[in-house]
């Protein structure tokens, strides 16, 4: 047999030209899907025959890719989390955008593997990471990763800080050879990635030491430098202090400059949880808010919130370029740097843990281009103004209680309602949120913070309008009443 007579296959298309079509047509049926969000509900339960769908067992055959796409259409478009709509305010997440959806198509298309090279994707991954510098006023000299969120990029701050402060080489002899166990220090509203990844990196979740709060949620110092003197003294390495620039539940700003003064004092790492509050850098009438963000060591940041960027994207930044690299990079035998072509870059994957990297910079980079970082910035102070709006709004209920100040963008509040027990309070609270979502009216969040339940809404959204908001308080006054009348 000589070959020539084999068939050989690929995945690309018999017809390129039907191919085309078909794409015209997936790209417009996209631009009408984001054009008209807001008249669709923000969240919708699945009928059994669509859940049924998922459970279709591996195709060993072929489809016409018109009908793949005809189920995407029919199964998957109308039933997604929502946060794309201008009523989601849920937990914490962006609302993406039509031109990051694009970036990530086209890096799809062009398909660049960015755990390096000599490629003009690779230049453009370096691009954003530099942006991601200016934006929080880093040193130009300072080293980045783009990573899949804000929780690895916690993971990589915090694993450069465990390196740096073990006073052994951990990459070669391990945790186990750390001759005083180190402390990190964070406040008790500091986000759950950090317990993950105490132990994911073999300190384990009581190394993690939680600071109490003061009555605007922020990190007590008085009570950090204690807790830092205590565990010298019971023979415990103090090793690093994780500020969080805008906590999960209530948006609380710890007071960075008050903790990278306790870190210098104290030679402790100093790495700030960014991911809601970094890019309030950028944003003209609240970047005050988080100054001495840029004395950090690292920071983890998360371009998928605040710059709208579509999932997933968060960003790394460490100061000192050589406790990074020095952390994560090998170079194996088969990815050695060649003088010429394209091996010649250093390697991108010797920042993070991955090898592979996706090209998740260009969704960013276009955004920006396109858009320029300073309607970003605008559109932070917005979310900002809403949430302060808001809050008059609930203020103005008696039958709601606010029941954190809000400094950002993040509202938790509490329907009273003449009720005392917290159990039913939870209860009530609960109830109003799951009608919000199944009466397809908006969809927000609980949370429990000292001890009180409540509702909870996280305005990183760049299509929310005032308007969104004076219904969302007239709906829950109405589902209050309709609830207490149907159980009198
Ligand atoms: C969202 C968030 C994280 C985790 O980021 P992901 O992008 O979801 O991985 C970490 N810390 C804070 C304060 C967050 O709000």
């Amino acid at each position: 047999m000589d070959g020539l007579d084999l068939i050989e296959e690929t995945l690309d298309p018999d017809d390129w030209a039907e191919t085309e079509a078909l794409s015209h047509k997936i790209v417009s049926d996209a631009v009408g899907y984001l054009r008209d969000v807001r008249e669709r509900r923000p969240w919708q339960p699945m009928p059994a025959a669509v859940r049924q769908t998922f459970a279709e067992p591996l195709p060993h055959g072929p489809s016409q890719l018109s009908e793949v796409y005809r189920s995407v259409t029919e199964n998957l478009m109308p039933y997604p989390m929502g946060n794309i709509h201008p009523r989601f305010w849920s937990w914490y997440m962006g609302s993406s955008n039509m031109t990051g959806a694009l970036g990530d198509f086209l890096a799809a298309v062009q398909g660049s593997n960015l755990g390096g090279g000599n490629h003009a994707a690779a230049l453009l991954d370096q691009q954003v990471v530099d942006w991601c510098k200016q934006m929080l006023g880093f040193p130009a000299s300072a080293s980045g990763t783009l990573e899949s969120g804000g929780s690895m990029a916690n993971i990589i701050g915090l694993t450069v800080a465990r390196n740096v402060k073990a006073g052994v080489d951990v990459r070669e002899f391990g945790v186990a050879a750390i001759p005083q166990p180190l402390r990190f220090y964070a406040s008790d509203q500091v986000h759950s990635c950090h317990r993950k990844a105490m132990e994911a990196l073999g300190l384990g979740n009581q190394a993690l030491r939680r600071i109490p709060t003061d009555a605007c949620l922020r990190i007590d110092i008085p009570a950090l430098r204690l807790a830092i003197t205590e565990d010298r003294t019971a023979g415990f390495s103090p090793a690093c202090i994780i500020g969080t620039a805008g906590t999960v539940n209530s948006g609380a700003i710890d007071d960075l400059a008050g903790l990278a003064t306790v870190a210098a004092e104290e030679d402790l790492w100093f790495h700030v949880d960014g991911c809601i509050g970094a890019l309030i850098a950028i944003a003209p009438a609240n970047r005050l808010l988080v100054s001495g963000i840029e004395r950090a060591d690292s920071v983890a940041l998360d371009p998928h919130k605040w710059l709208h960027a579509p999932f997933e994207v968060g960003c790394a930044l460490i100061r000192d370029p050589k406790s990074h690299h020095g952390t994560f990079a090998v170079t194996p035998e088969y990815l050695e740097q060649s003088p010429r072509g394209v091996a010649a870059a250093p390697w991108l994957h010797e920042y993070g843990l991955q090898t592979t990297r996706a090209f998740r910079a260009l969704k960013v980079w276009m955004a920006i281009k396109q858009h320029g970082i300073d309607k970003f910035g605008r559109l932070i102070d917005q979310n900002i103004a809403q949430a302060h709006y808001l809050s008059g709004l609930i203020d103005a209920q008696l039958s709601l209680e606010r029941l954190t100040p809000t400094t950002i963008n993040i509202v938790c509040f509490s329907c009273r309602d003449g009720i005392r027990e917290p159990a039913a309070v939870k209860a009530l609270n609960v109830e109003i949120m799951l009608r919000l979502q199944e009466e397809g009216i908006a969809v927000l969040s609980d949370t429990t913070i000292r001890g009180k339940h409540c509702l909870r809404v996280a305005i990183t959204n760049h299509r929310t309008r005032r308007e969104d908001l004076a219904l969302l308080v007239r709906e829950i006054v109405r589902l209050q009443n309709a609830i207490s009348n149907s159980h009198p």
